[in-house]
């Protein structure tokens, strides 16, 4: 199972590089090219994991095949192969990746001893087993809020009980 905050890492190590060691001129090539359209990204594709894959659009109609990898970014035109370069296709790639949300926390359920989830959430999501848990954990931020009502509710109805139970 891919972690999503593995995917945030592997986003900045894949689009920070090469923003970072590019020449201010072809960084601004890239800006100016993509603002007046003489530049496009025509498409971005996820290859293996950690690898972006771009096709850029050149103003004079050429389409250049962007790489970029953790380990380095590479573009099939003639300024990267030859001159070894992070070149302005590069870059215009780099700028144009989406970056990903943040991950949500993924929420720790209250369980009962006997594994009932106070949400009746489904058995294979994560919780804590009672008495591993405490009523301080209610407002936690990773707690279910969901259980945290169910339990707080519950409660609350059992005092209501005896209460009546006592007045009657
Ligand atoms: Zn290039
Ligand atoms: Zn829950």
């Amino acid at each position: 199972m891919t972690q999503p905050h593995n995917s945030l890492t592997s986003h900045a190590s894949l689009i920070v590089p090469p923003l970072r060691y590019c020449t201010p001129d072809r960084l601004q090539r890239a800006v100016d090219g993509l603002f007046d359209g003489t530049l496009t990204v025509v498409s971005l594709t996820h290859q293996a994991e950690g690898e972006i894959r771009g096709l850029v659009k050149n103003g004079d109609g050429c389409a250049y095949t962007v790489t970029l990898t953790p380990e380095g970014a590479t573009c099939n035109c003639g300024d990267c192969t030859y001159r070894n370069t992070v070149c302005k296709h590069i870059v215009a790639v780099a700028l144009s990746i989406p970056r990903p949300t943040p991950p949500q926390h993924s929420p720790m359920h209250l369980a009962w001893s006997n594994g009932e989830k106070l949400c009746k959430a489904a058995a294979h999501e994560p919780a804590w087993y009672w008495p591993k848990w405490n009523v301080g954990m209610l407002k936690w931020p990773e707690t279910c809020p969901l259980c945290s009502a169910v339990y707080t509710r519950g409660y609350s109805r059992f005092w209501e009980q005896l209460t009546y139970a006592t007045v009657a």
